[in-house]
């Protein structure tokens, strides 16, 4: 794994908001299902008739909300909304109306009570969840005995038991919910660390830590046959910029400087470089794929666009590159210290200048 793909991972947003737009698919094609399924049962009793149209109009607008991206939490509220009513409707009705006698108590409103509380679980912030799911469950399991109906007086301790089930399956989903809740902030909590422990803060850069796995994917490749370079990379002379025009000024060279290098091609066929912060001024690019040729070519290129930016305060930056290219016995640290020892021959040769690790 390259340093690079940890960045991605730091933000869940794009997997959550796919995640809502899943749950709200599947609301809207149940609530057409549901009426579909109407039809096909043949002539509808009372409350069928009339939230029936209601809900399938509310699928259909829901389809058309994902359809043209519109914002997901207005659907979401809307839909709970439109769910609770119909479900309180359905039990103020049965409430309201005479049942039959002997027949068994419906169970239809809690069944779409239970559904509509899936739905503020999975869609609404948790505590808001928990609030109006709750609100919900007690009107819902209150007025049937408030108004003394048949509905719940015909046969109390059956409707008793129907309360019972559907009041422990209600706050086992709401446990459900608030224990996923937690992991999914255990996760982000764990990805935003991560993403600390390797970003250089200065730069957004990966650190030395996060280009570690990139340096031995280096080495993994050669035995593979495919060949690969990096290179080490320090400012020259940084230390007068600090001194003669501030550590604030030196901090945006180091920020530009890592814009630059972040613009480093990658070679068609082969993995993007890596580009890192080293420490200090001190920068290192690791390049899948790459030769010493191809190393040399990138190498001229990269000094003549540091020569040629435009710097804060009109300052002259450049960079000295060592560049090492792996060979069959290396291990990472031969490797790194051949690259380090090119780049103090391109100091010593008076800086401005790239080594190869096999040129005196
Ligand atoms: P050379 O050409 O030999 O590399 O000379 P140099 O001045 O670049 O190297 P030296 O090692 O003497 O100085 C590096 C300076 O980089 C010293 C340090 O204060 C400065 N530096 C290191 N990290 C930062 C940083 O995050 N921000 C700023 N502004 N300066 C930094
Ligand atoms: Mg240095
Ligand atoms: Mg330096």
């Amino acid at each position: 794994m390259t340093p690079f793909s940890l960045a991605p991972s730091i933000s869940e947003l794009p997997a959550l908001a796919r995640r809502r737009r899943v749950y709200l698919f599947v609301v809207a094609a149940g609530t057409i299902l549901v009426f579909v399924g109407g039809l096909v049962a043949g002539p509808s009793d009372l409350y069928l008739h009339y939230v029936s149209p209601v809900l399938v109009l509310l699928g259909l607008v829901d389809l058309w909300w994902l359809w043209t991206r519109r914002p997901l939490y207005v659907a979401e509220y809307a839909g709970y909304a439109v769910l609770a009513a119909a479900t309180m409707f359905h039990v103020a009705l049965l409430s309201l109306l005479p049942v039959p006698s002997g027949i068994y108590p419906n169970s239809g409103p809690y069944w779409t009570l239970i559904c509509t509380c899936i739905v503020g679980f999975l869609a609404l912030p948790p505590q808001r969840a928990w609030w109006f799911n709750l609100t919900l469950l007690s009107v819902c399991l209150l007025v049937p005995w408030l108004t003394h109906s048949a509905y719940a007086f015909g046969h109390p301790a059956l409707f008793l038991r129907l309360q019972g089930s559907v009041m422990i399956v209600t706050v086992l989903l709401g446990t459900m919910a608030a224990l996923r809740t937690q992991m999914d902030e255990t996760d982000r909590s764990e990805q935003r660390m991560r993403a600390l422990a390797f970003t250089d803060s200065l730069t957004g850069l990966p650190n030395r830590r996060a280009v570690y796995p990139a340096v031995e994917d280096l080495l993994a490749d050669h035995r593979r046959g495919v060949p690969g370079t990096l290179h080490l990379i320090d400012i020259d002379h940084f230390k007068h910029i600090n001194d003669e025009h501030g550590h604030d000024v030196g901090d945006q060279v180091l920020m530009e400087v890592a814009r630059l290098l972040s613009t480093c091609d990658t070679l068609p066929g082969t993995a993007p470089p890596t580009v890192g912060r080293w420490g200090g001024e001190e920068f290192i690019v690791v390049m899948p794929g790459t030769d010493r040729t191809r190393s040399r070519t990138r190498a001229s290129v990269l000094l003549q666009e540091f020569r040629l930016a435009s710097w804060p305060y009109g300052l002259k930056v450049t960079v000295s590159i060592g560049s090492s290219t792996v060979e069959t016995e290396d291990i990472f640290s031969s490797l790194l210290s051949r690259a380090d020892q090119a780049l103090y021959r391109a100091k010593d040769a008076g800086r401005d200048q790239m080594m190869l690790d096999q040129e005196a």
